[in-house]
């Protein structure tokens, strides 16, 4: 194995440029499909170290780079979205640092950074001892929206042997647990306009036919097998009460416990759709944005991160840091800090601490109700993943506390943490070539093959 210690010196050498563009994204947070900037910084930076980089045409701002040669691909994936409308001050007061502009709720200026470590403390390491070996870093836009999912069908991971990645979180864990699979779309309703009060007669009202629509749903949830979710707005209600709304339309997410569940689930509710407008004399189309398949862990992967994560020395905080994050967990609720452990099966005595300071493994057997285009990645090659403590313990994502905590410098020790361990692992793969074929004989005992939600 390569010495723990030495990656993490390696990397703590580099900590002033992996944390300035940390810190540099999370002061300029971009959303989905607008990461011009935030993309840029990487691939520059990238092309700086010897990767070639390679811009993708199926989804703006994504490309991959690599360097090396020879043996197998180790690849890892790299986020850098914001959230609309988060933003936030690394304070422990809930403050935007802008009004109404995003923030980064998610994390995903670490996650990008963290896996921007891996990748060039990997091929450092793989070069200067002369192992064959590509390491390849994938950029990623658009996490909370639309996903990499044109990536996945445009077959870009395919040729990977192992993909990892991390995600910001209030616990060191290899991330076991599965996530949901889902499918967004919006129902659009069209009826007649007409005056409500002088020619109720002479319209068809579109919003009558999404709320019968909607009813729908609440009577089928209880029909619906366990696990899947229904969840939805009126994204379009009418204009005026006085006019019988000629358009409305509701904006809906449909979450399964597998992907493969989801088809079934949406010819039923297309029936509903189709009912509503019998009722209503009016019509519906629906318009798919977004997909995602349920993340499908592989176990040889995360065996080996937990491993590893088990040799390289844990980030000391300091004073400043420890207070801070005390004082950024005092603002959630006593029995709302639960909300971020109970899903994954991590002890809630955990809590009495404000940093999560030992290495814990959480969530086999357990699934959480939301949903990473990670997921899609794993329908296709083996990917492993883990969560390294970067918000206080009871601080979940997309809230204004794990906005605040992203942008401080215990995150970002914790992300060169991350960083260390998923190169540390990247270097295990590539140097025992066992654990890649394990790795790849799971994969395929369990393979499924790849369909996208979206493709209904
Ligand atoms: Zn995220």
């Amino acid at each position: 194995m390569i010495n723990p210690e030495k990656a993490a010196s390696w990397v703590e050498a580099g900590s002033a440029e992996y944390d300035g563009i940390a810190r540099d994204i999370w002061e300029h947070p971009e959303v989905a499909f607008h990461e011009e900037r935030s993309s840029a910084i990487y691939e520059e930076r990238l092309a700086s170290k010897g990767f070639s980089v390679t811009e993708f045409p199926e989804m703006k701002h994504s490309f991959m780079a690599e360097r090396g040669s020879g043996g197998p691909v180790i690849a890892y994936m790299g986020e850098y979205d914001a959230l609309p409308g988060m933003s936030q001050v690394c304070g422990p007061v809930k403050q935007p640092a802008s009004e109404g502009s995003p923030g980064h709720a998610c994390g995903h200026n670490l996650l990008g950074a963290g896996s921007l470590v891996a990748a060039e403390a990997l091929a450092h390491f793989l070069e200067a001892e002369g192992i064959p070996g590509r390491v390849r870093y994938y950029g990623c836009p658009a996490e909370e929206s639309l996903g990499r999912i044109p990536m996945v069908k445009a077959g870009r991971f395919n040729d990977a042997d192992a993909i990892m990645t991390w995600h910001g979180a209030d616990v060191n864990t290899p991330h076991r647990y599965t996530s949901s699979a889902n499918v967004s779309l919006v129902f659009s309703f069209k009826g007649r306009a007409s005056h409500a009060g002088m020619a109720p007669q002479a319209g068809r009202s579109a919003l009558d036919a999404a709320q019968l629509f909607n009813i729908s749903l609440e009577f089928m949830r209880e029909h619906l097998s366990p696990g899947i979710l229904l969840h939805y707005v009126i994204s379009d209600g009418g204009q005026r009460p006085n006019i019988v709304p000629e358009n409305a339309a509701t904006f809906l997410y449909v979450r399964a416990p597998v992907a493969d569940m989801i088809p079934e689930v949406m010819k039923r509710i297309m029936k509903a759709a189709k009912g509503a407008t019998l009722m209503t004399e009016t019509s519906f189309s629906f318009d798919i944005k977004a997909g995602k398949c349920d993340y499908r862990p592989n176990y040889v992967i995360q065996d080996l991160l937990h491993e590893v994560m088990g040799t390289v020395p844990l980030p000391e905080p300091t004073r400043e840091e420890t207070t801070f994050a005390k004082a950024l967990q005092a603002t959630v609720g006593r029995d709302d800090r639960k909300a971020t452990l109970a899903p994954i099966g991590a002890p809630l005595d955990l809590l009495k601490s404000p940093i999560h300071r030992t290495l814990g493994d959480f969530g086999e057997g357990k699934r959480i109700g939301g949903s990473l285009d990670t997921g899609d990645v794993s329908y296709v090659v083996p990917v492993g993943q883990m969560n390294a403590a970067t918000w206080p313990l009871g601080v979940g994502a997309h809230t204004w506390q794990s906005c605040a905590a992203s942008g401080s410098t215990w995150a970002f020790k914790a992300m060169r943490w991350a960083g260390t361990c998923l190169a540390v692992a990247g270097y295990e793969l590539a140097t025992r070539s066992e654990l890649i074929t394990a790795a790849k004989k799971e994969f395929k005992a369990n393979a499924i093959p790849y369909r996208s939600t979206m493709d209904l």
